[in-house]
């Protein structure tokens, strides 16, 4: 089965002659044929593969396949699928992508509808995979269904990032947390899971569990970022500094309390040799926050010639290097990491903002400059932008404005108000998509659909 790519779109995508073959293998008993799109390809979700080796099998059960990314590999492997007679999902993307080597780094929507869940759009959630940690971006209500629908694991998740007190953005938080309880053990030295989010967040989950006699056996921390009054419109303000004051979280460690840093005008959430996360200031109803996951640089390749030239014989002196240590040889020479590295590899950078009607101060442009993925929110269309203001939303040209000024590499558009249904679902959702798109000089930009998932590439 051949490839070609897209013009505007570094994805590997199935060309349409392939694509027809796959929707006749795949027809949904439920949906009918899925709809192909310029730059989608639905295919069926749910597969037999009893053949079929690696992840699209796992012991003749059926799989979930939609929205997973596929190495071009893999590609042969889907012509052996079988429909599953059981499928009763809505039809949604699967990208085939070219294969890379290294650490994954994948971004699931398992929500992407505003105000409350239906049946073809969740509620806000989103699930980033890296390394094997999945790292969950709000819960709105359903998002433990909505896992379970998909081809993760919540028991995974060992953070979990909130970005504003609405609803639709934590009322699935309690549930899922009591779900993770159910399936876990008590453990006292396991490592907390750590919970990120506006102030108030604290107390709204230490309430809902007391209130509802619940217990989580598994260590948590709630870090709580404070808010600056220009977040939201003054009437709408509550400070919420006062709520748990002298109250102990049962089995946590209350957690951190982050102040923004004027200097940097943003927080701190974590860092490590690895990767730094930040947060930034969003314009919403309430104080809403964005995340910035950024990767560090990785070591430069090492170049093989000039190992040799200098003598460095194969083996473990080549990882000392690539680690960044100098290595004397037999000889007496040393050798450092600078004589043989090429230049650092620049890490990837993921941006996942809340709901805004736009960024407070100037750091969510600089912190999101050159992002691989950046995460926006379009509740409304571009016609109904001051409907979306109002509601403190974005539209398409705010979004793709905001693209625009930090230079993302790709824009991603979710929260999609309920009056918009997903492809071949009704009220055409495309016109977002274009409206995004006439603003980026033919750069290609995504609609989130639930369960798709995205892969962000290692940089060579
Ligand atoms: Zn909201």
């Amino acid at each position: 089965m051949a490839l070609h790519r897209h013009p505007n779109n570094p994805t590997l995508c199935i060309p349409g002659s392939a694509v027809q073959r796959l929707l006749e293998l795949w027809q949904c008993p439920f949906h009918g044929p899925a709809q192909t799109s310029q730059q989608s390809h639905p295919v069926h979700p749910w597969q037999r593969s009893p053949k079929a080796p690696g992840a699209l099998a796992a012991s003749g059960q059926c799989q979930p396949l939609w929205g997973r990314t596929f190495p071009k590999s893999r590609l042969p492997l889907l012509a052996q699928l079988q429909p599953c007679p059981a499928a009763s999902r809505p039809a949604a993307l699967v990208c085939v992508a070219g294969g890379s080597a290294g650490m994954s780094l994948e971004l699931t929507f398992l929500g992407t509808g505003s105000a409350f869940p239906c049946p073809a759009r969740g509620a806000a959630a989103l699930l980033l995979r890296r390394d094997g940690h999945c790292w969950l971006f709000d819960c709105g209500e359903g998002t433990q269904t909505q896992l379970m629908r998909s081809h993760l694991r919540a028991a995974r998740i060992t953070k979990i990032f909130i970005t504003h007190l609405h609803g639709d953005h934590i009322f699935g938080l309690p549930g899922l947390l009591c779900t993770l309880s159910l399936q876990s053990s008590p453990d006292a030295s396991k490592a907390p899971v750590d919970i990120y989010g506006p102030l108030g967040l604290r107390s709204f989950l230490w309430r809902s569990l007391e209130l509802s006699h619940s217990q989580l056996l598994f260590p948590y921390a709630v870090h709580e970022l404070v808010p600056t009054r220009d977040q939201c419109p003054p009437e709408e303000f509550r400070d919420f500094s006062g709520l748990d004051r002298g109250e102990a979280l049962p089995q946590a460690p209350p957690g951190r309390v982050l102040h923004l840093d004027p200097g940097e005008d943003s927080y701190l959430l974590l860092e490590d040799e690895q990767l730094v996360v930040r947060a930034f200031r969003l314009f919403h109803r309430v104080p809403s926050f964005g995340f910035v996951l950024q990767e560090k640089p990785r070591p430069g390749k090492l170049n093989v010639q000039k190992l040799k030239d200098l003598g460095v014989p194969p083996g473990p002196l080549y990882g000392q290097l690539k680690r960044g240590a100098a290595v004397v040889l037999e000889s007496g020479a040393t050798v450092t990491p600078g004589d043989v590295l090429g230049a650092p590899v620049p890490g990837r950078k993921v941006c996942v903002l809340g709901d805004c009607s736009g960024p407070v101060g100037l750091a969510a442009e600089r912190l999101c400059r050159g992002a691989d993925v950046l995460v926006h929110e379009a509740t409304l269309e571009d016609g109904l932008q001051e409907l979306a203001r109002e509601r403190g939303h974005s539209t398409p040209g705010t979004a793709a404005r905001f693209a625009r000024s930090c230079r993302a590499r790709r824009l991603v558009l979710t929260h999609f108000s309920q009056r918009y249904r997903p492809a071949g679902h009704g009220t055409d959702l495309g016109q977002l998509r274009r409206q995004a798109e006439a603003l980026l000089d033919g750069q290609e930009v995504t609609l989130a659909e639930d369960f798709m998932t995205i892969e962000v590439p290692l940089k060579q």
